[in-house]
């Protein structure tokens, strides 16, 4: 090795990525260094990446963690290098970015519920599982969220989080099966397992709203209930599977589902928002011996003051689903079977594709409701 190089450390090279630096401030493409993969890590182009909620969550300051940060994480590209003990993946494989670490040897990756892992709880989250940072800024190192932040021309990840799937699926639908596709999809199948032919409501119908439409359609449920502020949603809702609509800015959405169901409620409430308001709706319009789910991750702030007797006298069921309860492995490859079989529709939830300089406008057309989903899509 020529002298030069130790005295410099591990080669480093440059890529753009969307940093955030400080809360309420557009995201800033900046030029950083980015060190080479270590053992169990990989480097990845990013082929597409989407906009989603949670990102936004964390401009806005409702999720405070430490800045700078690389932000994105619903992403799929193509591995460019191993580093040193990684067997999962090959340059050239099509990879789908997971948000949750997989370790494989805690409990809860031992019993299959493995986004629940613990296993790399001492170090940061948006750190490498060494505890350091993979870019820096002017040698100055920047946070990646949830360990990946893939709003970049190239990530360096742990390998634990990239799943390799299918060269045939287009890399905009294999970006939001890591996100959206995942969460909404699999509340209804994975989570909550609803039983064909039982009755279902879904309170918001944005990217994951949508998919948790989907899901239910995919599960025969009946009937479906999609609940939206926009009718624009709505719609997009009835062609997801929702044969009844509700718009709550002019209707008490308890009430009318109460009246189409016979007086009961549903047999399974999704809150696909995450606010006081809509969780205290699913509670409240599922009908009794029912199961509300929360699936929207909140603001940390948030509470919401449910009615315990309600709960006990109505057998209610309330639970959490985080990224819909998903074993990444096991069913981002499933998900890109059902898509490439025609059974779920991922071309309608891509209203939008833009550059990646284009991504504030992104934001800006996702807060407005215009958009199912919008993904970035790089050269
Ligand atoms: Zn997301
Ligand atoms: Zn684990």
């Amino acid at each position: 090795m020529p002298v030069a190089q130790d005295w410099l450390g591990p080669a480093k090279d440059n890529m753009r990525a969307a940093v955030l630096t400080e809360i309420n401030q557009p995201l800033q493409i900046l030029d950083l260094e980015q060190e080479p993969p270590k053992a169990k890590e990989v480097r990845v182009k990013v082929k597409a990446t989407g906009v989603c909620m949670s990102d936004w969550h964390i401009m806005n300051g409702d999720w405070p963690l430490p800045l700078p940060m690389v932000l994105g994480h619903e992403a799929a590209g193509i591995v460019v290098e191993n580093g040193p003990e990684v067997d999962n993946v090959k340059p050239g494989d099509h990879v789908i970015f997971s948000f949750r670490p997989h370790c494989g040897r805690c409990r809860y990756c031992s019993s299959g519920q493995t986004v629940l892992c613990i296993g790399h709880n001492d170090t940061p989250r948006w750190r490498m599982h060494d505890g350091t940072a993979r870019v820096r800024l002017n040698g100055e190192p920047v946070n990646q969220m949830a360990r990946i932040g893939t709003f970049s021309e190239e990530v360096v990840c742990p390998a634990e989080q990239v799943v390799k799937i299918r060269n045939d699926l287009p890399f905009t639908h294999a970006a939001i099966i890591g996100c959206s596709v995942a969460t909404g999809i699999g509340a209804v199948i994975r989570h909550a397992r609803v039983p064909a032919g039982s009755s279902v409501l879904v309170v918001g119908c944005g990217g994951v709203g949508l998919n948790v439409v989907q899901g239910a359609r995919l599960a025969d449920a009946s009937p479906i209930i999609a609940c939206d502020l926009r009718d624009n949603k709505l719609q997009l809702a009835r062609n997801f599977g929702a044969m009844h609509t509700i718009n709550a800015t002019g209707e008490n959405v308890v009430e009318r589902v109460r009246e189409m169901t016979e007086g009961l409620g549903v047999d399974t409430a999704f809150d696909a928002i995450g606010s006081e308001t809509t969780a205290l709706q699913v509670i409240e319009a599922v009908a009794p011996g029912g199961r509300a789910v929360l699936v929207g991750i909140p603001a940390f702030a948030t509470r919401a003051p449910i009615n315990p007797s309600q709960i006990v006298y109505g057998e209610k069921v309330i639970s959490g689903t985080y990224y819909g309860s998903v074993r990444p492995n096991i069913d981002f490859p499933i998900l890109a079977d059902l898509d490439l079989e025609k059974k779920i529709n991922l071309d309608d939830l891509i209203s939008r594709t833009y550059r990646f300089d284009e991504i504030n406008e992104g934001f800006a057309l996702m807060l407005a409701g215009e958009v199912a989903r919008g993904v970035i899509v790089f050269d």
